[in-house]
């Protein structure tokens, strides 16, 4: 029997709840985000009735059609997949967060989008944590000196860091990579950013419960809630 999109946000939570407190944080202070690529509008619709804290989409062309159809009325939309310079206009002012800035030129072009709206758009900086080639994201060594940069646009308002580490075959297998970017969180955000930054988003479904201990303040959730993706 499959259980129902409801069933699985509420067990998802229980889980992240469990999580949270053993690590002795507050179970409210997690937000959970529904990565809802390949799952249609109705799909996205029983996600936000059951209370998602968020919905977040990785491709601009998919999210572009399920905003046609008021597919993320009522929940934030975030988008959480690789931005391509030349789609950036068609992100900007439609989502809440962009979680995936991971390049100066990017940056740029969120900046210079941003400000012909006349709107200061959020963004997390994403982190190349495991310095993979096929990935996007600043390796680790640059973050510091982007970051920094970054205060300098205007219309972009950097709220924290968001992090992919490499496939993993063994359980537990980013717990480290988890520590890492929290580390580089807690110390951008006291020296570069006023202890400004809202949120450190790591964790999907595989292993929220390792990123929650090593302190995620918002995991991205998606076969655990829509079910394994039919590619
Ligand atoms: C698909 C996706 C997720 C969720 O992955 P699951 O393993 O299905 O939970 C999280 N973050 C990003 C950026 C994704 O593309």
């Amino acid at each position: 029997m499959t259980t129902s999109i409801a069933e699985n946000i509420q067990a998802v939570r229980e889980r992240m709840a469990q999580a949270a407190r053993r690590a002795g944080r507050d179970p409210d202070q997690v937000l959970l985000v529904g990565a809802s690529k390949m799952n249609g509008a109705e799909a996205c619709r029983a996600a936000i009735a059951a209370g998602i804290d968020a919905l977040g989409e990785n491709r601009v062309q998919e999210m572009t059609g399920k905003l046609a159809e008021r597919a993320y009325d009522g929940a934030p939309l975030h988008f959480i997949g690789h931005l391509q310079r030349n789609k950036v206009r068609q992100v900007v002012g439609r989502v809440s967060l962009i979680q995936s800035a991971g390049s100066l030129a990017l940056l740029e072009e969120i900046d210079r989008q941003a400000e012909k709206l006349a709107l200061v758009q959020d963004v997390l900086l994403e982190v190349n944590v495991g310095g993979e080639e096929s990935k996007s994201g600043f390796p680790p060594g640059e973050l510091a000196p982007a970051a920094e940069k970054a205060r300098t646009f205007s219309h972009v308002r950097v709220l924290g860091l968001m992090t992919i580490p490499p496939i993993q075959q063994e359980i537990h297998g980013n717990f480290s990579y988890f520590e890492k970017v929290a580390r580089m969180y807690v110390d951008i955000n006291r020296n570069l950013y006023d202890n400004s930054f809202k949120f450190l988003s790591m964790g999907m479904s595989d292993d929220f419960e390792d990123a929650i201990a090593a302190g995620a303040t918002m995991v991205r959730v998606g076969s655990a809630i829509f079910g394994h993706r039919q590619y």
